[in-house]
């Protein structure tokens, strides 16, 4: 089924129920099983839609995996240790990670791996490089095995639904999925209303009429879930992705079909469609359920710390010389402020009282 056939399903949907929320919509195009985008698609690539770090370099897979493994010994080699990753994609950082942090003795042998992703496609792609692991895929993290936790994260929350906010003259409204005259998909306008301006963070209420405010449930709820695990057992979860701490940018949500933008009710199901994720507010849902929260720092903080590029030298004085550029400009990519290196963010969350993870101490 194509995207086209879903938009049919939306306009039917929200012609019987009235306008949806973006996040129900994100919902439906993303996931629903038979024409959503993770549901149909293999995203990821030169041939698909987008490139993410693990893609560009296997240096972000592995000095994360040592950056874990570290971890794993400084809070006394807990065996067994769940290793999670969150949207593991084509599997590539997990296997970059697993092979660097075999250097780390009884790290593997003490690893259970578990794989939290909602697309066959994909998971069909994960075990092709993960199956000698013996993972266990499950579809939400709270399915995931109890124990020890270290959990990793790359691009995942950008793809949780959102919801948007407007300010208006007096309270806010929220900015909704809706069929036009012509029968085809629109946003439009809420009423005006009190349960709307509650939505809104209360130190962003007064923010002047016109103002955009981007909320994500999803990843609030994953915050509180994490933590409130990880104040009963030990553990530790990185999450990097594109985003912000400070200054909130407005609307973000964007669609990319074929690494080009795209709008976003064009094609349900055909183009990737994520937003900006709002890192001060996954800390402060993490730190209100108990847990500890380390950064963000820029991606090019982050694995500067982790010793990249040191690990480019080493793995230089190794490669042939047809692979030396390769290696180089895909770490450049990486850590480079005008490419990946500061739009994009790390941050951990772990059990309170634990030393600070690799990358985040000092
Ligand atoms: N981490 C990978 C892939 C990023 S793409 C990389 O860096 O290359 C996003 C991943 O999250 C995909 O594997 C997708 O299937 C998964 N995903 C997106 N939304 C999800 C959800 N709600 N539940 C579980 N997995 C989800």
């Amino acid at each position: 089924m194509s995207g086209p056939d879903l938009t049919a399903r939306l306009v039917r949907h929200i012609r019987a129920h009235g306008p949806m929320t973006i996040a129900a919509y994100m919902a439906m195009a993303l996931h629903d099983p038979q024409a959503g985008y993770y549901a149909r698609r293999q995203p990821l690539g030169a041939a698909g839609d987008f490139v993410t770090a693990p893609e560009i370099s296997q240096i972000f897979g592995e000095v994360i995996g040592l950056g874990c493994a570290d971890f794993w010994r400084n809070i006394g080699r807990p065996d067994p240790v769940v290793l999670a990753e969150l949207g593991p994609g084509r599997g590539t950082l997990m296997a970059d990670f697993l092979r660097a942090a075999a250097v780390v003795p009884g790290f593997r042998e003490a690893a259970r791996l578990v794989l939290i992703d909602a697309s066959p496609v994909l998971r069909e792609e994960q075990r092709q490089l993960l199956g000698a692991f013996g993972p266990l895929w499950v579809s939400g993290f709270d399915e995931v095995p109890d124990g020890p936790l270290l959990l990793v994260a790359n691009e995942f929350l950008d793809a949780l639904p959102i919801r948007q906010l407007a300010r208006g003259r007096r309270q806010w409204r929220e900015l909704l999925v809706a069929v036009d005259a012509s029968g085809g998909l629109c946003l439009s306008e809420g009423p005006e209303s009190p349960a709307a301006t509650l939505l809104v963070p209360p130190q962003r209420r007064d923010a002047p009429p016109g103002t955009i405010v981007e909320i994500c449930p999803a990843a609030s709820a994953l915050a509180a879930a994490l933590a409130e695990r990880l104040t009963r057992q030990p553990g530790a979860a990185l999450f990097v992705d594109y985003g912000y701490a400070g200054n909130a940018p407005g609307a973000t949500l964007a669609a990319v079909d074929r690494h080009r933008a795209a709008g976003v009710l064009d094609r349900p199901g055909t183009a990737d469609l994520s937003a900006h994720v709002n890192f001060a507010a996954f800390a402060g849902a993490a730190r209100a359920g108990g847990a500890a929260v380390h950064g963000p720092l820029t991606q090019r903080e982050f694995l500067t710390a982790l010793g990249a590029e040191t690990r480019l030298e080493v793995l230089l004085r190794k490669a042939r010389p047809e692979q030396r550029g390769l290696l180089e400009t895909g770490l450049r990519r990486l850590i480079d402020p005008q490419e990946m290196g500061t739009l994009f963010k790390a941050m951990a969350v772990t059990s309170p009282g634990l030393p600070a993870p690799a990358g985040f101490a000092g």
